[in-house]
């Protein structure tokens, strides 16, 4: 069975939402010389993640409100490696998408290591697309599944459907297919994210 890692490593100086200084991790060790500690300051939309509601909805549900076992099964991961710019309605309008999937969309992101601010992102016609099939959940490789969208459209649309967003993932190594999605985000409670460790097996079958 071939697992692929799909979570992005967490270190000072990496890849952040707009290269933003006050969004990068601070790591700080302090040692006695026999116990060695460390505490880490995280914005929650740090590298690979889940997004809860209230990101962009006032007094939204919290991250404790998305069930687990939400974010672990089978999930159909597309190849949009082609688009450019954003990830419009015409895109995936012909994908094999349906009620209740959890899509993964992997796009010329994937294959950058540096925070591009250009990054493909999800157009406000597809996403509402997205809640109208009623997919349970979407994950995109973008820090943002949106870039400069003053309304946040594509999180809003999403949200309203309690379409569960997942923003981070690194699949240049996974092609398309299906695959088992084990998705675990800490469980930090009442909050707007938390980062998650995303694995994707192969050949997996669920129960
Ligand atoms: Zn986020």
């Amino acid at each position: 069975m071939k697992m692929y890692d799909v979570s992005a490593p967490i270190y000072e100086g990496m890849p952040v939402y707009k290269n933003k200084l006050e969004k990068q991790p601070k790591l700080n060790t302090t040692t006695n010389g026999h116990v060695t500690e460390s505490r880490i300051e995280l914005d929650l939309h740090t590298g690979t993640h889940v997004d809860s509601p209230l990101h962009m909805i006032n007094d939204g549900d919290t991250m404790e409100t998305i069930q687990i076992e939400d974010l672990v099964g089978k999930v159909k991961l597309f190849d949009l490696t082609g688009v450019d710019d954003r990830i419009t309605k015409a895109d995936i309008a012909s994908l094999p998408i349906e009620k209740n999937d959890f899509v993964l969309f992997k796009t010329k992101n994937s294959l950058e290591d540096e925070f591009n601010f250009e990054f493909i992102f999800v157009a406000a016609d597809a996403a509402a697309h997205l809640a109208e099939i009623g997919i349970k959940g979407v994950a995109v490789d973008g820090l943002g599944i949106e870039r400069s969208q003053p309304d946040h459209d594509t999180h809003r649309s999403l949200f309203e459907q309690k379409v569960i967003i997942a923003e981070g993932l690194r699949l240049a190594d996974v092609p398309e297919g299906e695959y088992f999605m084990v998705a675990a985000p800490l469980r930090i409670q009442g909050t707007d994210a938390s980062p998650a460790r995303v694995l994707l097996f192969e050949g997996l079958k669920e129960e």
